[in-house]
């Protein structure tokens, strides 16, 4: 999701102390939150002198009485497992995300080339985006991560002092997008944390970039994927998206153990320095590029040039835009990585992985989607599970896991 602003925040915020506020609730009936109200009495100003109307502000909180227990529930219980870089790859590019992504590919191929002529991106990069930021849609058919989006940003501003400057800022964004009359109240959903429809955006990031692409006088991201897709496409495009050229390369470093640092340079200045493309391949252009090493010597290395930082304007993380450039390069038909993760077993395949978080929570550690996505639940579960049996306790999902847990 274009969620760079967001991560900013909340990392700056952790420096800061990060306690959700407890609403004093002494003169409150029982069953309703008085300060969560008094909030919204008291944000309507706000809301007004920002250039949301009086009817478009009742209408959203008519009837929101509460804050949403369960955004504060995700709130609260990020992962507390930073995922190392090859299993956060391996989430996002692995044999069910291409399959998918292929058959997306040739479903959708007639809207694909038709983005592509207008906005210049090419149909691999927004299917990746798609893959990542809703597996391609399916995210929305669940209804336990959806959520009514002025409810979801009035709780995170409310209670969560860490992110209430970011939800205030959304939640104008998200009753403009109410009053502009492109989706109605009904279906104004989010993710705990605002993201809506299909490629993830962020009010803001709508207000600034949704199109209508379908024709139909809406730009609904949430029900049509003409027009996700092509608001995907437009955040890259006015970003400076570069047609017609690629992310990066794959490299490797020359043997000498010759330290390299950051910066930008051009490809002929990397290759005097000894960095060659992988299967001998040559530079065909001479574009300014950086260098990223993110998982040590041994792992895949890349040079990458300007659209890699585009992609970052959707995710400021290089993790992220390496998994929209390493999918879509699968998508459009190029092999996998020259060089191999270092990760520290055998990876598990998909259904390996679906069988391991269904053991998990067979043993009652696991709540969490049987989905084959390696996240801070299912490392947390490993965790206890590895604890709990003996073994070597990193929270990795590695095939002695699977076998213990199969005994
Ligand atoms: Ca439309």
């Amino acid at each position: 999701m274009p969620f760079h602003s967001f991560a900013r925040r909340l990392v700056r915020g952790l420096s800061i102390i990060a306690i959700a506020a407890a609403p004093a609730l002494a003169t409150a009936p029982a069953n309703a939150d008085a300060g969560f109200q008094r909030w919204i009495r008291d944000f309507r100003s706000v809301a007004l002198n920002s250039g949301v109307s009086a009817a478009t502000y009742d209408l959203a909180f008519r009837g929101v009485t509460d804050p949403d227990p369960e955004v504060l529930r995700k709130a609260n219980n990020q992962a507390e497992f930073k995922a190392p870089i090859w299993q956060y790859i391996d989430n996002q590019v692995n044999e069910d995300t291409v399959a998918l992504g292929r058959e997306m590919k040739r479903k959708y191929a007639s809207l694909l080339s038709r983005i592509e002529q207008r906005f210049g991106v090419p149909g691999e990069v927004v299917l990746s985006i798609w893959s990542i930021e809703s597996q391609y849609g399916e995210y929305l058919k669940k209804t336990d991560r959806l959520h009514y989006a002025p409810q979801a940003l009035a709780t995170l501003a409310y209670a969560d002092r860490r992110r209430a400057k970011f939800a205030r800022g959304q939640l104008i964004a998200a009753l403009k997008i109410l009053q502009s009359g492109n989706i109605d109240r009904r279906h104004l959903a989010s993710s705990w944390a605002g993201a809506m429809g299909h490629t993830q955006f962020i009010p803001t990031s709508y207000l600034a970039y949704a199109v209508d692409f379908d024709g139909d006088g809406k730009k609904d991201i949430w029900n049509s994927v003409p027009d996700a897709l092509a608001t995907a496409a437009n955040l890259l495009a006015r970003n400076g998206w570069e047609t017609g050229r690629t992310w990066g390369y794959e490299v490797v470093l020359p043997n000498t153990g010759k330290k390299f640092y950051g910066g930008w340079q051009s490809l002929r200045d990397w290759e005097r320095a000894g960095i060659r493309r992988t299967h001998g391949r040559s530079f065909t252009i001479n574009d300014k590029a950086e260098l990223k090493v993110p998982d040590g010597r041994n792992g895949p290395v890349f040079l990458v040039v300007k659209n890699f930082e585009v992609l970052k304007r959707y995710n400021n993380a290089d993790k992220y835009a390496l998994s929209v450039a390493l999918l879509s390069d699968r998508l459009a038909g190029y092999d996998d990585l020259y060089a191999d993760w270092n990760r520290p077993f055998k990876p598990l395949n998909s259904n390996e992985k679906r069988e391991l978080q269904k053991r998990l929570a067979h043993h009652g550690l696991y709540e969490g989607a049987i989905d084959g996505k390696i996240g801070g639940g299912t490392m947390g579960a490993i965790t206890a599970y590895q604890a709990r049996s003996g073994l070597t306790v990193n929270g990795f999902p590695s095939m002695e896991v699977l076998n213990s847990l199969r005994r």
